[in-house]
């Protein structure tokens, strides 16, 4: 017998649809790369997505076409979220840090058909047009007037030219929610990039999932500054869980410094955020530099990489605002786990509370997760066995686009390539990458562990552990540290500090100093290009 309700696929579209009937004065607030501040309002989200449709219909796009952009964090980034994937055409979010190249393998991978791009990176565009043949269409977001003459890209509208005196009235299709909505390509730190294709219904889930409160916990009181980009994973899911709870969004555009991002979280009375912790590290920084306090900022989730303590004690400490640690990846859409605590866990002392606060955190229902040896077989719930991490759920990658790489799939779950130890409460912790593990005489030490004891000295602004070869050993840690500007450490007390901290033989056997540590177009250490600066680097013996 099936149940008696109503059978209505789950649609992008859907959200665009809620937020305009329910929450139509809910407000949007961008900094545009003309510098100016745009406000208006979900209902003109809704209304100008659906003549973003129109205008997509006219350039007579088939059914899953992709739309690619390249751009900011802003308003009309947001109206192609709504108005390329509500007509079933598959919004391809392109990441501007990239090298050129890299942009033209990775649009001509996907097949883009059309191009939407913030004026920002108008010179990538003339970089790259003349080798990607299958965009028929550029688009620059700007006013028809700031289009420039002489820009030598062939078929190139403003977005504003593009749309004016299209309908607003326009009825979204109804089609099959696994269908495709929306794709983005992993940075491929190993081979060439590869992308996961979302689906309407993935995309759906993910939405409410993201929105509980022990999740991200996004609701109609929240006025959300989303420093991760549109273009990272979009931008964790925020614009859609904020389209079907209806918070204020406030993008910052290309202003993405320290003093720009705070100016507008304090005019725009900024409640909530997320970003990678690079890019808080900056924030901080500043923050610190000029003696500021925030009015009204109270949480913020920072995820993509390990959050360091130090990170997570200055937030709450010194600014009252909570952090929200978050893993995931591109293939999970991308929440995997988010720390918060479980009601038995409020009465305990504030060291063991920042001791759980600290872990990556607990399985989003949608989300199954398990760790397994080299045999494959499970781990115990223990917070000790570490070993590979597999997850899998209805939004969990089932395979990459196009098949690359084959079924990335064991029995079902999706090995994710981090090593990492549960415990019995289910909180997750991650160990490493599993290509970023030091391995020393047989036993495993954790480049996190080391990183995270190292960014709590307070003249160590950045800090990145790898190992290096060693003819006993196998290989020794060592680190990378950025000092703070006109902060005096030497490698001694460095070292020395590490004292007591963590296992003596996983202290780290030396500390390199250096001016910058590379970051990738996420702004997630780099350490493969780390270890390609220290190639010739040796061992103290
Ligand atoms: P990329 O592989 O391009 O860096 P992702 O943004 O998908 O792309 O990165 C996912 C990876 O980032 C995870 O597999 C994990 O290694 C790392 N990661 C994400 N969040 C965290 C976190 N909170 N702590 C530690 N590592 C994290």
């Amino acid at each position: 017998m099936l149940g008696l309700m109503q059978d209505q696929p789950l649609l992008i579209s859907n959200l665009i649809d809620f937020a305009e009937r329910h929450h139509a004065d809910g407000e949007i607030v961008s900094r545009r790369v003309e510098g100016d501040l745009h406000r208006y309002t979900w209902a003109d989200v809704a209304k100008r997505s659906r003549q973003v449709a129109h205008a997509l219909d006219g350039l007579k796009l088939e059914f899953s076409d992709r739309v690619a952009t390249l751009a900011w964090n802003g308003y009309r980034h947001l109206e192609l979220y709504f108005g390329v994937s509500g007509t079933g055409r598959v919004l391809h979010t392109l990441n501007p840090r990239l090298h050129p190249d890299q942009v033209v393998w990775i649009a001509n991978h996907a097949e883009d058909k059309v191009l939407c791009f913030d004026m920002t990176f108008l010179p990538i565009i003339q970089a790259v047009h003349a080798r990607c043949p299958m965009i028929q269409t550029y688009v620059a977001l700007c006013d028809a007037d700031k289009l420039p003459a002489d820009s030598g890209i062939p078929n190139l509208v403003s977005y504003e030219a593009w749309i004016a005196g299209k309908s607003s009235d326009y009825a979204w299709p109804q089609f099959d929610e696994n269908s495709a909505s929306s794709m983005c390509y992993t940075s491929g730190t190993t081979g060439n990039p590869k992308a996961a294709l979302y689906s309407h219904r993935s995309t759906v889930l993910h939405a409410y999932a993201a929105a509980l409160p022990d999740v991200m916990c996004i609701s109609a009181r929240d006025s959300i500054l989303p420093v991760v980009p549109m273009f990272h994973v979009n931008a964790w899911g925020i614009p859609y869980s904020a389209a079907l709870t209806g918070a204020k969004l406030v993008f910052p555009g290309p202003a993405m410094d320290g003093k720009s991002v705070y100016e507008l979280m304090e005019t725009e009375r900024v409640t909530y955020s997320a970003g990678v912790p690079t890019v808080w590290q900056m924030m901080l920084a500043h923050m610190k530099a000029n003696n500021l306090k925030f009015s009204t900022m109270r949480r913020t989730v920072i995820g993509g990489s390990a959050c360091p303590p130090a990170m997570i004690r200055a937030f709450n400490d010194d600014y009252g605002v909570e952090v929200l640690h978050a893993w995931g990846m591109t293939e999970m859409s991308p929440l995997g786990t988010l720390c918060t605590l479980k009601n038995k866990q409020l009465v305990l002392p504030a060291d063991a509370q920042m001791q759980i606060r600290l872990k990556q955190g607990r399985a989003i229902f949608g989300v199954d997760m398990k760790v397994v040896d080299e045999a494959g077989a499970e781990l115990p719930w223990d917070g000790k066995s570490s070993g590979d991490l597999l997850v899998k759920g209805p939004w969990v990658i089932a395979e990459y686009f196009k098949g690359e790489g084959g079924n990335p799939l064991i029995n079902g779950w999706f090995p994710t390539g981090d090593v990492a130890t549960i415990d019995a409460d289910g909180f997750l912790q991650i160990t490493d990458r599993s290509k970023d593990v030091i391995k020393s005489g047989g036993e495993w030490i954790s480049s996190i562990e080391i990183e995270n004891i190292a960014m709590a000295h307070p003249a160590v602004m950045m800090a990145a552990c790898v190992g290096m070869p060693h003819p006993k050993w196998d290989e020794r840690p060592i680190i990378a540290v950025v000092k703070r500007p006109g902060a005096q450490v030497t490698r001694e007390e460095l070292l020395q500090f590490f004292e007591g901290k963590t296992a003596k033989w996983q202290i780290p056997d030396d500390v390199v100093f250096v001016d910058a540590i590379p970051l990738g177009a996420t702004g997630k250490m780099q350490k493969m290009k780390l270890r390609e600066q220290l190639k010739d680097y040796k061992l103290p013996s």
